[in-house]
């Protein structure tokens, strides 16, 4: 009997103490807006609520905030949410609007390359400049296709170092990204230095990606030191791959595509001139060649 007394009177203190704790939080009206957006019986509020607070503090927090940089919640770029649930309340970080907005970015994969291209958008793009016209009409012309049955040949952008190759083919991907669209882009020194050190499996694994990714851009072909193994072993099954299953491929240069074929023929043998000829027919077969000779933008 004076142990039930003792119980009783215990829960009593907790509900006194929780009850309080509730009515001082009440007196914030951030913490009034999230309670009454889930409309639940204060008793069950009562039990949630210095959850409840960290949940007003954090919206609080979003108010007046201008980006991810200045991020204050506990995890960056999200918001501690409160869900009803029957009776009970279950809690979930939910992306701001600044992560959202983001979020398309994760639709291009990135290997080797520099990650500022993720913020290469067309509408950026340098357009008066007339030698960017016809690169300009070609990579429009591709995006509006794409979504048709007559998709164009991708392209093999080529021209000196410095012009806006890269930036301007990443620009094109974001796009495709932003529609939900997955691409990747490697650098291909890097695949090809890479690949001589090791076939592990995280190699195998990236292979795969390239062969199989919707949308690929190899980027700086031509400037790899290229082994016949990397040629015969590397790009031409990953080309041949993506030829057979008509999977839109992108290049960019600095060698033309006549120069990229004697780059390709390492030992002038008349083998070693055929398969880098086959090589070359590949790039033809999914590309159109595109020159940019604007301006060096780096310097
Ligand atoms: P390339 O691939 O031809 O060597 P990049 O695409 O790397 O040249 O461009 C050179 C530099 O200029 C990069 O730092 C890139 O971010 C920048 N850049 C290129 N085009 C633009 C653009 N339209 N707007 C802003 N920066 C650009
Ligand atoms: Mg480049």
């Amino acid at each position: 009997m004076i142990k039930t007394d003792s119980v009783f009177k215990t829960t009593e203190k907790l509900e006194t103490s929780l009850k309080q704790e509730f009515i001082k939080a009440l007196k914030n009206e951030d913490f009034q807006k999230v309670i009454s957006d889930l409309d639940l019986r204060e008793d069950v509020l009562m039990k949630y609520t210095t959850r409840l607070q960290d949940c007003s503090n954090e919206k609080h927090n979003c108010l007046n905030c201008k980006g991810l940089f200045e991020c204050k919640n506990a995890v960056i770029g999200f918001c501690l949410t409160p869900f009803k649930n029957n009776n009970t309340i279950n809690f979930s970080y939910v992306g701001c609007h600044y992560t959202k907005k983001e979020e398309y970015k994760d639709n291009v994969v990135l290997f080797d390359v520099s990650k500022e291209i993720k913020n290469a958008t067309l509408s950026d793009v340098y357009k008066k400049d007339k030698n960017r016209v016809e690169i300009l009409k070609k990579i429009n012309s591709y995006y509006h296709n794409y979504f048709t049955d007559n998709r164009d040949k991708g392209i093999y952008l080529y021209g000196s170092f410095g012009t806006g190759k890269t930036y301007l083919l990443s620009a094109l991907l974001n796009e495709f990204a932003k529609k939900g669209v997955k691409s990747t882009v490697i650098h291909v020194p890097e695949l090809l230095r890479n690949l001589k050190e090791s076939f592990d499996s995280d190699y195998r694994e990236r292979f795969a990606t390239l062969k199989t990714t919707p949308i690929l851009l190899l980027d700086d072909i031509g400037a790899e030191y290229l082994t016949v193994w990397g040629r015969d072993e590397v790009l031409e099954p990953l080309l041949h791959h993506r030829m057979n299953e008509n999977l839109p491929t992108f290049f960019t240069s600095n060698l033309s595509l006549e120069e990229l074929e004697k780059h390709f023929t390492i030992s002038k043998t008349s083998i070693d001139m055929i398969n880098a000829r086959r090589v070359i027919e590949r790039i033809k077969k999914l590309s159109e060649p595109v020159e940019l000779t604007s301006k060096n933008i780096r310097e």
